[in-house]
């Protein structure tokens, strides 16, 4: 499906591309190479789609995989795909926002991401234990976040929160001219995979979110000591049941010296968020 071709069927659809729903479709066959590379797919895979749109990676997937679902919130998107590939008994096509619905069992998620929910669609699917593996398109400032050069003061929430779970594993720049619209921010695909070391703290759904709380919470005194950063956290949380001598007793306590909240490593935050778990 070249540009024309696209341009063509989301005419005949009546479909103007709607930025708030990050409608960007891929026009590039080299892409779609290249994201089928990167999933290395088995008949074994249960693949997850997030918004397959035209289809232009949904049928080529289907061909590899044991099944394939496709989660699109147009519906006129949805009645084209499930016309356009009726022929395969393995794909389904649901209606649908996906950080609405509950999502069916999957073992990899491919797409070609709607970039204005990135950050939310993330939180969703990667942060938990027995997470997919991820062969995403997205905007290359956050893959550049995700994968960490080293430098700990390039890190966010979503840094930390990707690397806690996952292991960025390849990545490669894609031209903005591969899309139809071209869309005004750059891109990046990237491939991330499970971690088999995840921290123990980070087994359940509580201390999961309590420590991703704490990462958000944190994060904005990225260039201050920690105590500061955990005392504006526990205030921000109405928790300011600890005072500033009481958060440096535990770090001590606990062999953490007051440093900088970027010079910490991931294993460390965690460590100290479970500190201050309540
Ligand atoms: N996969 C297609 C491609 O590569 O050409 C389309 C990708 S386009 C970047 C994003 C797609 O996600 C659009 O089809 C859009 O309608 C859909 N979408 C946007 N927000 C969504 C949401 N919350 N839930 C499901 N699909 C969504």
């Amino acid at each position: 499906m070249n540009k024309k071709e696209v341009q063509l069927i989301l005419k005949q659809l009546g479909i103007i591309p709607n930025k708030m729903l990050g409608q960007n479709f891929l026009t590039d066959k080299n892409v779609v190479k290249k994201i089928i590379k990167f999933s290395e797919v088995s008949q074994n895979d249960i693949i997850l789609e997030i918004g397959p749109g035209l289809g232009i990676l949904t049928g080529e997937l289907a061909d590899l995989s044991k099944k394939i679902y496709g989660i699109e919130i147009d519906n006129r998107l949805c009645s084209y795909l499930k016309d356009k590939l009726s022929i395969y008994d393995n794909i389904e096509i649901i209606h649908g926002d996906v950080l609405d619905i509950e999502l069916p069992n999957h073992n990899k998620v491919i797409s070609n991401i709607p970039y204005t929910i990135t950050g939310p669609l993330i939180d969703k699917i990667f942060f938990n234990i027995n997470s997919p593996k991820g062969i995403l398109l997205l905007e290359k400032s956050i893959a550049n976040r995700i994968f960490l050069s080293g430098n700990y003061k390039d890190y966010s929430r979503i840094s930390i929160g990707v690397n806690a779970f996952m292991k960025p594993v390849l990545r490669s720049d894609i031209s903005r001219q591969s899309f139809y619209p071209i869309p005004k921010i750059e891109l990046s695909l990237i491939k991330i995979v499970p971690r088999d070391d995840i921290h123990p703290f980070l087994s359940e759904k509580d201390s999961i979110n309590f420590f991703l709380k704490f990462v958000a919470g944190i994060m904005p005194y990225k260039n201050k000591n920690i105590v500061n950063g955990i005392g504006y956290f526990l205030k921000n949380l109405n928790a300011n049941h600890h005072t500033r001598e009481k958060i440096l007793e535990i770090l001590y306590k606990n062999n953490f010296e007051n440093k900088k909240v970027f010079s910490f490593n991931i294993e460390e935050l965690i460590e100290i968020s479970k500190l201050f778990y309540y």
